[in-house]
């Protein structure tokens, strides 16, 4: 997976799980926090009307506590001998002892005196016489014993509030006693502290302040004069106050959890996303060469047409398969295999561009895709690049291999096309390619898929015939001296006449049988039809094409033998022919089958001279004792001096060699005369006779007379 791929991914991951672990997080700070400050501002509410019926209970008791006070000094001053004396230190007592402001009697005919008479009046005179007659109302009418409960009012001096306190004077009957008292701290505290406030005082004017709360003292009129103030408790803010650091704490405590858990989580998702990488990467590529494998491929061609759409783009897949590799695997062994395998895939690397896209799909097979246009130019460029990178041998372990590779291409500019139709058609071209040879590359072509079905109709169809052995034949074509023109062999050619397809040709049937295997039963078929004509025919040499893969088998020199000692034929009068290709193939198997057949004194042509790699220089290693000049050399004889050059270059290196030569294809008087003015030894072709049935062949035998010795040089 590229990296910033994965950046995006990890980015995604993060976000999609931090979002919601934040956004729970905030739901969650802001219902808690709500329901705190709803929870402290009622306990709040609640402690604030608890804490103001008791500091009115307070006030209410400082106003009892004050007309007591009075009544006792009253009762106190009440044991002075006169009158007079006991208003005197009733006054005292109230004003030095309990510190009253001032004191004022008003009698039964509403007289008002004021103590001390300097004192400033707090009320008018009639408020006084007032005051005096609702407490003389509420006397009661008999000598009493109970303490009478007064009368209290608020009153403003001097601007602050004071208590007036009205009670009867036990001495005099009808005069009541009016003082009046400051609220002072002292006072105050008491109340504060009956409400459990921390502080209380006495007011003018409602404060401002929101610290604090307060009640109204109401005067006479129903005003307020005054107000006692106190600083309320506040329990819901207090635990608020008290609580708020261990919330933060704790708010910060779940966000570096939370944190956590959304790095661990981000890890575990990356840790799997790379798992997943390493196993896809192990999905698509190659465990020996490292090299994308198959699906790699698919999924890469896949992409490519995907890009590709409606746009025409050439696309290019060479399919390469390794010539022999089976062989290596099986002689030499597997580790010997995969170091080639690793060796083929490193030269494979160096010999494609940046951009191309190389996998092994496959046992020895592998892939490039390129995009290197659709002329026939592109890719056979670049698989001439792959056989040079392979001209020079692979040394694996103390031994260097030559190893070719056949390769077939497609080129697909635009349209529908799957990246299995691309597969199936470079395999189409590399099945062609292998067909022709090795070390060859080949082009698909529209016309290849028809042929590969008729292919594969002529495999199965000559799989019966070998089954039946009624429709397979084999006709023989007389070989003729060159001076005497007489029938000194013949060459067997295989025949297949097909119920309904009729005559089908060997240039059609034998390629097929090679690259099926099929070709092992149909020439084991020829020969053992061959042997038994060359049985009843002493001294005549029945030549006998051997395909290169049965030259492969093992076993085929001694199946040869077997087939002679069955028929009863002479290995002398046997001759195989077999292609150059042969002398290309490094197998040890086809030499050395060759050298027991020539022990055996079985003889070797060299069929379809001059058309395949022409390197006389490899008959060394492959000894034979005739060249066969292709029919190619031979139809253009009459037409001009050069390829009279060309025939009689190759006649005169064969003699040089000591070897036979058998002209092809001879069709006229003028090829015979030219190519017997050349040296050659045997002639074959339509001039002479076309192939014949074993019956008439050993006619023709018998007609031309006694079998004439081998030519000799
Ligand atoms: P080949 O070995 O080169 O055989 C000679 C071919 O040339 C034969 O074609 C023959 O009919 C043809 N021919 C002979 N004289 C003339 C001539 O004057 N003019 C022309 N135009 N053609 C001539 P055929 O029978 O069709 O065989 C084709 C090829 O098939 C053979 O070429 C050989 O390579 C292969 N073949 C045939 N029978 C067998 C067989 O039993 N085993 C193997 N391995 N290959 C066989
Ligand atoms: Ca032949
Ligand atoms: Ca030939």
């Amino acid at each position: 997976m590229p990296a910033i791929e994965k950046n995006e991914t990890r980015q995604s991951y993060t976000r999609t799980l931090l979002l919601p672990a934040i956004a729970l997080l905030v739901i969650a700070g802001v219902t808690v926090t709500a329901f705190l400050l709803i929870a402290a501002g009622s306990a709040d509410r609640r402690a604030l009307e608890r804490q103001t019926q008791a500091i009115a209970l307070g006030l209410e008791d400082t106003r009892m506590e004050l007309t007591l006070e009075q009544n006792h000094a009253g009762y106190d001053a009440a044991t002075s001998p006169s009158p007079q004396q006991a208003s005197q230190s009733l006054v005292i007592s109230l004003l030095e002892q309990l510190g009253y402001r001032a004191v004022a009697f008003v009698d039964a005919q509403d007289q008002v005196q004021i103590m001390p008479p300097d004192a400033a009046p707090a009320f008018s005179t009639s408020e006084y016489a007032a005051i005096g007659s609702q407490l003389r109302a509420t006397l009661p009418t008999g000598p009493s014993r109970t303490l009478h409960p007064g009368i209290t009012r608020y009153a403003s001096l001097d601007g602050s509030p004071a208590l007036l306190v009205a009670t009867p004077m036990p001495q005099t009957a009808g005069t009541a006693v009016v003082g009046l008292v400051a609220l002072d701290e002292r006072m105050a505290r008491e109340i504060a502290r009956s409400g459990m406030a921390e502080s209380g005082r006495f007011a003018a004017t409602r404060t401002t302040d929101l610290q604090w709360s307060s009640l109204p003292l109401n005067g006479a009129d129903g005003s307020p004069v005054g107000y006692f103030e106190w600083q309320p408790d506040r329990p819901g803010t207090a635990l608020l106050a008290h609580a708020t650091p261990a919330l933060l704490a704790a708010f910060l405590v779940c966000g570096l959890l939370v944190a956590a858990l959304v790095g661990r989580l981000v890890q575990a998702a990356r840790v799997t996303e790379d798992s997943h990488a390493r196993a896809l990467f192990a999905a698509r590529h190659d465990d020996l060469t490292g090299l994308p494998n198959r699906a790699a491929l698919t999924a890469h061609l896949g992409d490519l047409l995907v890009q590709r759409g409606n746009r025409p783009l050439p696309i290019n897949v060479l399919l390469l398969d390794l010539d022999r590799f089976k062989q290596i695997n099986d002689t030499q062994g597997h580790q010997a295999g995969d170091d080639l395998l690793v060796a083929v895939s490193q030269r494979l690397r160096g010999a494609i561009d940046k951009g191309q896209f190389l996998a092994r799909i496959g046992g020895d097979e592998f892939a490039i895709v390129a995009a290197l246009g659709t002329d026939n130019v592109g890719a056979p460029f670049l698989s001439r690049a792959i056989f040079d990178a392979f001209a020079d041998p692979l040394v694996i372990g103390k031994s260097a291999m030559h190893i070719g590779t056949s390769i077939g291409i497609v080129s697909d500019t635009a349209g529908e096309a799957t990246p299995g139709d691309l597969l199936r058609k470079a395999d189409i071209a590399l099945h062609q390619a292998k067909a022709a040879g090795r070390n060859r590359s080949v082009v698909y072509e529209e016309q290849m898929n028809e042929l590969l079905q008729l292919e594969r109709t002529i495999e199965a169809e000559l799989r019966d015939a070998l089954r039946l052995g009624e429709q397979l034949s084999v006709q023989f074509q007389p070989l003729v001296d060159q001076k005497t023109r007489k029938v000194v062999g013949a060459e067997a050619l295989a025949r297949w006449h097909h119920p309904r397809f009729g005559q089908i040709s060997p240039g059609r049937f034998i390629p097929v049988a090679e690259a099926t295997g099929l070709i092992e039963a149909l020439g084991l078929f020829v020969l053992r039809e061959a042997c038994r004509v060359g049985a009843a025919a002493k001294g005549r040499t029945i030549a006998v094409n051997i395909s290169t893969t049965q030259l492969r088998n093992a076993g085929f020199a001694e199946q040869v033998l077997d087939i002679l000692h069955e028929t009863r034929m002479r290995a002398e009068d046997l001759e195989i022919e077999i292609t150059e290709s042969i002398l290309l193939d490094e197998e040890h198997v086809s030499s050395h089958n060759l050298m027991t057949l020539r022990a055996a004194g079985i003889h070797v042509a060299l069929d379809d001279f001059g058309t395949g790699y022409s390197s006389l220089s490899y008959l060394h290693r492959y000894p034979v004792d005739r060249i066969k000049i292709d029919r190619s050399f031979v139809s253009p004889l009459a037409e001009g001096e050069q390829s009279v050059a060309v025939a009689r270059a190759l006649v005169t290196v064969a003699h040089a060699m000591n070897l036979e030569v058998t002209a092809e294809g001879v069709e006229t008087e003028e090829q015979a005369n030219i190519l017997a003015g050349l040296g050659c030894n045997t002639f074959q072709g339509f001039l002479f006779s076309p192939s014949v049935e074993a019956v008439r062949i050993l006619e023709i035998f018998r007609r031309d007379g006694k079998a004439p010795a081998r030519s000799a040089l």
